[in-house]
């Protein structure tokens, strides 16, 4: 079995379909090379080899790979027409991680590799640029101390030895740009680092380009269960036994003079999807200048040039003079690498990331990959490729990530408390949105406030975990290509970069601009699709969505085999959720009406009555309050079914705990307090969500059921009146036995009917049942005989299940799914091996009895995308999830049906 795969000089041994095996850096280096696109030659080791790596060690994993290395850097040789470990000619090499799917920064990188004390002369000797030749040779010994010998600093606050040498020289030649450096400093910075490495590993940098090769290699699998890389795999979902592959490349360099450069682009704009090929490149620069946003990168494209400058205000021959285009500045090489996207984008059918170098005036094309995009920009894109022909209907909505179409649902700035905004700065819009919090300055603190915006001079991987806590990232340097702005985006957070007028000041943990200072902890906002940076809070309303968004939606309609409905319990949220395409409500939990201030009061005046006659007293003062609300849902949801749930909490839950509330609760209704005190204490249950809740309350107080029925009944009928249709599905909670169901069954019918006898009139009404107890699903044939439909509540049945207290497992969850005890949270992903064979069987059982029994799902999971497939899967009729997930479920529901 082969274990390593060449590309290069229009050749190679794999191809694109070849992910798993090769990476997708890999796969893609060898299909770019393959149609012909001019990559620098090399090869990959495969993921397999990572694996093995890790249970063989470095030792056993050389011997395996020994030939095939040798032969393939041979092979590179050729097509460079240099020699690794030559001292005249050297043949350098860069080594980079690439797992299956992108992990942007996530891993470790080793450049230049094969330099030592005489190839740096030999290079220096063949490019004619002896600087460039120690610059190379000096970031090589830094890059390799850190990721191979262990040298890298563990926190940001901690001190890097390598920058702060290169500080100290800085300040006493008096300069601060790295570029000021003479090769004098450049030899000076050599001596000095492989004097620290020296020190602190106690042997001297290795000099045999052999053992910096393997070293580098084994270091890049390393890094596949290095921290970051862990916490990017857990936030993802990605399993820790895919690998990483290593690519081993010639080195190809950006920064050999001002005929060489370097620079990312995209086919499309990857944050609004506007069809515009686009990027950033740096004369005389290597790529990491470009994404460490260390100097500001210049725009490829003209009409990039001029937006780019028409945000920064800078004049039109300023921007000519100091930030030329790149199609201005070298337009021959600009056509070359138009053509290159073209026939990437044409090859791959979809939005392509671009890393490209040129060395000395020749064109190297680095990766391609499917470019992060925002959902907004995922929308369009997936739209236009549709309309330019590119995809079909069923690729256009496979090509949406259903959950990134929640950034297109989220708040932006109200327009109105805009204009009152004080603009304090501006930098790039790196990811729209907005986002408004207090003030972090360091990536661990994030956590510190409920709402924060991380605040860095520019961001780096460790970073990663702050800034998904953050509402917001801004930074004071890097362009749109920067750290920060890929990881923002891909993250789908507002992001704000470059804002090069602030002063930030890690020490005192403060923010200067123009005179005034900002302190951890104060408010600001930043807008990420202007890239105007606010002084304090900003109100924010819902956004519009756009044209695509919708056409995409109703493309979904055509494949789609389930319905979506909303889980509502007011007009206002069953009016939005209708607006995104909810075909009915799922679950109207009607306890949540009940908590309202003015009513609980007849709702613990229900519960503290000792007789019936004392529970329908009460009862019948929350009828017309009960009745209004359905009123104003079946309203909202005209024509729709709207499925309402009975009363289904445990009692306690609605009388008070506290001394002073139950004093007022007394006096209200001029009972002892010792009489609420004992009635609070006979409430009390060790085990409510396995208490008196659900049918079980309808069943020991047969009088709420039938208020809540006449409520319905009553609603629908006044609605009739007035010419509107109400659908009413009446859904009893929490059943686990047959009997359980036709009691309540009977209840209801009987209210129902007699509701029907005393106003004359009728409407069309179903009952049925959730299935969120394990007996039940088990007894869903003998269920089903009265039941007319089914709603697994997943939510319960996960708890019931597993045996997780839903109210208590955030204390060991989190700790199970990183020790990999469970893949993910079973409240949030069904758990499609456990629970989800209840689901399937009380599914089978229950239309074994009634073949069109009518089955849903209302749990939390109705509304995400693996759970909404598994529901498709098994033939459900509809899911039911939160207004704001509606159109995500839409999506999933078309992809499941695809
Ligand atoms: C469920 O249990 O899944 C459900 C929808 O009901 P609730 O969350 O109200 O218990
Ligand atoms: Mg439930």
């Amino acid at each position: 079995k082969a274990r390593v795969y060449t590309f290069g000089n229009k050749t190679a041994d794999g191809d694109s379909r070849m992910r798993n095996l090769l990476g997708g850096k890999g796969a893609n280096l060898a299909e770019m090379s393959k149609i012909g696109i001019p990559v620098p030659p090399g090869f990959t080791i495969t993921t397999e080899v990572c694996t093995e790596y890790n249970s063989l060690g470095m030792d056993a994993t050389v011997g395996l790979l020994k030939n095939e290395v040798e032969a393939a850097v041979s092979g590179i040789e050729k097509t460079m027409g240099t020699q690794f470990g030559d001292n005249d000619n050297p043949l350098l090499l860069s080594v980079r991680s690439g797992a299956r799917v992108s992990m942007p920064g996530m891993m470790d990188t080793v450049l230049n590799l094969g330099l030592n004390d005489e190839a740096v002369i030999g290079l220096a000797k063949r490019t004619r640029n002896e600087r460039f030749a120690w610059d190379s040779y000096r970031r090589f010994i830094q890059m390799y101390a850190g990721v191979v010998l262990g040298m890298k600093p563990e926190t940001k606050q901690d001190i890097d030895p390598f920058e702060e040498i290169i500080e100290h020289l800085k300040e006493k030649r008096g300069i601060t740009m790295d570029t000021e450096f003479t090769v004098q400093d450049l030899q000076d910075l050599v001596y000095d680092f492989k004097d620290v490495v020296k020190k602190r590993s106690g042997l001297p940098f290795p000099t045999d380009p052999w053992e910096q090769l393997w070293g580098s290699i084994m270091a890049v699998f390393d890094s596949w269960n290095g921290d970051r890389a862990v916490y990017y795999r857990k936030m993802n979902g990605y399993p820790g036994d895919w690998g990483t592959a290593v690519n081993v490349q010639a080195m190809v360099y950006g920064n050999m003079g001002d005929n060489s450069g370097t620079g990312v682009c995209f086919t499309r704009d990857a944050g609004t999807g506007e069809n515009l090929f686009n990027g950033e490149y740096l004369i005389n620069a290597q790529g990491e200048d470009v994404v460490a946003g260390v100097r500001t990168p210049q725009q490829i494209t003209q009409i990039g040039s001029k937006r780019w400058a028409e945000l920064a205000q800078v004049e039109e021959n300023d921007r000519i003079n100091d930030f030329p285009s790149l199609e201005e500045l070298m337009p021959s090489i600009y056509k070359e690498l138009y053509s290159y996207q073209d026939t990437l984008e044409k090859h791959y059918n979809d939005m392509q990331d671009m890393e490209f170098t040129i060395q000395d005036g020749k064109l190297w094309i680095l990766q391609t990959r499917n470019g992060k995009r925002t959902g907004a920009a995922m929308v369009k894109i997936a739209m236009d490729l549709l309309k330019e022909g590119m995809v079909n209907e069923q690729e256009a909505l496979l090509m949406l990530d259903p959950n990134k179409l929640d950034e297109l649902l989220h708040p932006i700035f109200d327009p109105n408390a805009l204009k009152r905004a004080h603009v304090i700065a501006q930098g790039l819009p790196a990811s729209p949105g907005a986002a408004t919090g207090q003030l972090v300055f360091f990536a661990d603190e994030a956590k510190k406030y409920k709402n924060s915006i991380l605040t860095r001079i520019e961001t780096s991987p460790e970073d990663v975990e702050g800034m998904n806590h953050a509402k917001g990232i801004l930074t004071a340097r890097g362009g749109m290509t920067s750290h920060a702005a890929v990881v923002a985006r891909g993250m789908g957070k507002c992001c704000v970069s470059g804002a090069g007028a602030l002063k930030i000041n890690y020490k005192t943990r403060t923010l200067s601009v123009d005179g005034k200072e900002y302190h951890e902890g104060d408010w600001i906002s930043l807008n990420g699709s202007t890239g105007n940076i606010i002084e304090g809070k900003v109100a924010t309303i819902e956004p519009e969505l756009s044209g695509e968004f919708a056409e995409l939606m109703e493309l979904s309609e055509k494949y789609t085999k389930m319905e979506v409905r909303t889980n509502a319990d007011s007009p206002k949220d069953a009016k939005v959720a209708r607006g995104f395409g909810a075909q009915g409500i799922g679950l109207t939990r009607t306890e949540h009406m009940f908590f309202e201030v003015d009513r609980i009061k007849a709702m613990r005046e229900m519960i503290l009555a000792d007789t019936v006659k004392g529970r329908r007293m009460a009862l019948e003062d929350l009828l017309p309050m009960q009745r209004a609300d359905f009123e104003g849902i079946f309203e909202a949801m005209e024509g729709l079914p709207v499925t309402v749930r009975l009363l289904d909490p445990p009692l306690h839950e609605f009388v008070p705990h506290q001394l002073a509330t139950q004093k007022e609760l007394a006096e209200d209704l001029h009972i002892s307090l010792s009489a609420v005190k004992n009635k609070v204490a006979e409430l009390q249950e060790f085990n409510p969500m396995l208490g008196h809740r659900g049918c079980r309350l309808g069943n020991t107080y047969p009088e709420i059921t039938e208020m809540q029925t006449r409520a319905i009944i009553e609603a629908a009928l006044n609605l009739k009146e007035k010419g509107i249709t109400a659908k009413p599905e009446i859904m009893v909670p929490l059943i686990g036995t047959f009997a359980e169901y036709e009691m309540q069954e009977d209840i209801i019918r009987s209210t129902a009917q007699q509701v029907f006898e005393e106003r004359n009139d009728s409407i069309d009404f179903s009952v049925g049942t959730m299935i969120e107890i394990p007996r039940a699903a088990l007894m869903a044939d003998k269920i089903a005989e009265k039941a007319e439909f089914f709603s697994f509540g997943t939510n319960d049945l996960t708890q019931m299940t597993y045996g997780y207290s839903r109210d208590d497992a955030s204390k060991f969850l989190p700790i199970y799914i990183e020790k990999g005890i469970l893949p993910s949270d079973p409240f949030e992903v069904i758990d499609q091996d456990g629970v989800g064979q209840l689901v399937s069987m009380g599914t089978e059982r229950g239309r074994k009895t009634k073949a069109d029994l009518k089955v849903g799902i209302c749990g939390e999971h109705g509304g995400e995308p693996s759970s909404v497939e598994f529901c498709h899967k098994n033939q459900m009729n509809y899911v039911s999830c939160s207004p704001f997930r509606v159109p995500i479920a839409r999506i999933a529901a078309a992809q499941a049906a695809i």
